[in-house]
């Protein structure tokens, strides 16, 4: 018994989830901060998951007819419930992710606005009203709720991404059911008993509204072949999304995929220097790299290089790394020893391309022998090489140069992933030409601020390898309904479109 799991066992007692839910199984689960084992559950059989649709359906059924903003107040209950217990799933994703206390809290406040943001929506999932060309006719689109909407989601953003997903489909009328990375299962068993305690609130939802089905790939799998399941939601890796996507679309299911990226920064000569070093460092090293947004690649105009990289290098060399329950650190641990491998592989592999490694190293050993804490790295490269142009999910910065601002846009699109990108400049013709149709190919472009930490009122997401779909704010909640297009004739005649005559 480890005071983690100790500390484990505290905290889903107060969330009033049984013992055996978390501690039984053949799924071990173990912490990043010192790798002992902190839980253990069950991963549900293919069958399990067929049943699991089967129940999401059923409630489905019941669920859509339920007025929208009925099924809102759900959602507030929701919210509320995770108000009221903010701080033990905060400490929770903490444990078993990894991430530093600030941001472990962070990651739940994500979830209190999204559904804040949801209980809004339940009362405007508006459709259009639309001329109709023929005489005594009137033309609309409506929005319907869509079915099951199976979740995938990935170890880093163990509970936020659930909820992007969860509070949006519940509004929109349908049922969910989540599989949650195999190496953080615990948060999702958390989620699942503050649902269900909002679910008893109302009194009335339908049973087996939000699921949870734990296990490996194959569970996913299950998921994403299940005819019933309208709409696949998968986050993570590029090679999970090229999996998926693939699978879904045979099936004609509709998927929303949200995969790797290769975030950069440009840092023009007019560039703010101080908010520069802060904003990268931060998108870059903070939660260990360990960030689809995070910071990957630094662009930065030659004049100020040098004097941006010694910044950077000195304030990564006071970065403080440790263990994240401890308020002083800002920098956690990686999530295991595959995650360690991949970034060796890649410093490596950069080095071979002729780059300069600072930091990198593994530290805190003796500490933590069966965990892995890293210095994050600053890798200084004369060209975008593979190496470079490949996402690896550690905190590793790749540096490099520009003279003149259309080879920094080159740069900054020339990567398979699409997902986020930032400039750092005064200049506002360059500003605007980077927001522009000709500057960054990224869903996500911004300006003085970092990569990472996004709000959940813009359209989370980004095109090419990173997948396409868009989640969270705006108008992604389109994608978890059903559009139909009606005509309706008051008229007592009958013209058809286009001046079609048949006469009969
Ligand atoms: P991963 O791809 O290894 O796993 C993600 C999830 O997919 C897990 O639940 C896993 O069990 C499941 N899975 C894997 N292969 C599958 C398959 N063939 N069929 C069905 N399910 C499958 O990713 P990870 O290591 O947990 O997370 C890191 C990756 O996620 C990074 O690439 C990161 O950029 C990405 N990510 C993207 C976003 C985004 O919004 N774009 C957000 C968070 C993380």
């Amino acid at each position: 018994m480890t005071s983690s799991s100790d500390r484990i066992r505290h905290l889903f007692d107060a969330l009033g989830v049984p013992a055996g839910r978390f501690t039984e199984g053949t799924l071990a689960v173990r912490s990043p901060i010192d790798g002992t084992e902190i839980g253990r559950v069950q991963p549900h059989s293919a069958a399990e998951v067929t049943a699991a649709v089967a129940r999401a359906h059923a409630a489905f059924l019941v669920w859509r007819d339920v007025p929208a903003p009925r099924r809102g107040e759900l959602v507030r209950l929701l919210g509320e419930e995770l108000r009221k217990d903010k701080q033990i799933l905060g400490e929770l994703v903490s444990l078993e992710a990894g991430k530093i206390a600030t941001e472990g809290l962070g990651e739940v406040q994500e979830m209190i606005d999204i559904c804040d943001f949801a209980v809004g929506l339940s009362r405007q999932l508006y459709g259009l009203t639309i001329a109709s060309e023929r005489p005594g006719h009137r033309m609309m689109e409506s929005w319907h709720p869509l079915g099951v909407v199976g979740v995938i989601t990935a170890f880093n953003f163990p509970v936020a991404v659930w909820a992007w997903n969860t509070a949006l489909a519940l509004v929109c009328g349908d049922a969910v059911v989540w599989k949650p990375s195999e190496k953080t299962p615990l948060t999702a068993l958390a989620c699942q008993a503050l649902f269900e305690r909002a679910a008893a609130r109302l009194g009335d939802a339908p049973a087996h509204l939000s699921q949870v089905v734990q296990g490996l790939r194959d569970v996913g799998e299950a998921l994403v072949d299940d005819p019933r399941v309208a709409l696949l939601s998968a986050t993570g890796s590029t090679r999970m999304g090229r999996e998926v996507g693939p699978r879904v679309a045979r099936r004609f299911g509709r998927a929303l995929l949200e995969l790797g990226g290769n975030n950069a920064v440009i840092v023009a000569p007019s560039a703010d220097l101080d908010l520069a070093v802060r904003g990268i460092a931060f998108a870059a090293a903070g939660t260990a790299g360990q960030r689809c947004t995070s910071t990957r690649r630094l662009i930065v105009h030659h004049s100020v290089r040098e004097a941006l990289v010694a910044r950077l290098k000195k304030a990564y060399a006071g970065l403080p790394i440790g263990n994240p329950m401890e308020s002083s650190t800002l920098v956690g641990p990686l999530i295991d020893e595959a995650a360690f491998q991949g970034m060796q592989t890649a410093l490596a592999a950069a080095r071979a391309d002729g780059g300069t490694v600072t930091g990198g190293e593994r530290v805190l050993e003796a500490e933590f022998p069966d965990a892995f804490y890293v210095r994050p790295a600053i890798v200084e490269m004369a060209s975008q090489t593979d190496t470079v142009r490949h996402e690896t999910f550690a905190p590793i910065l790749y540096v490099l140069g520009y003279d003149e601002f259309a080879e920094a846009l080159a740069l900054q699109n020339d990567v398979p992933q699409g997902l986020s990108s930032a400039i750092f400049s005064n200049d506002l013709r360059e500003t605007e030409t980077f927001l522009s149709a000709a500057g960054s190919d990224c869903g996500i472009a911004n300006v003085n601020i970092g990569t990472s930490g996004a709000e959940i009122g813009g359209a989370f997401g980004g095109d090419k390898e990173t997948g396409g779909g868009r989640e969270s704010g705006s108008d992604a909640w389109k994608a978890y309904m059903r559009r139909a297009t009606n005509t309706i004739n008051y008229s007592r005649a009958l013209p058809l479109a286009q001046g079609v005559q048949f006469d009969v």
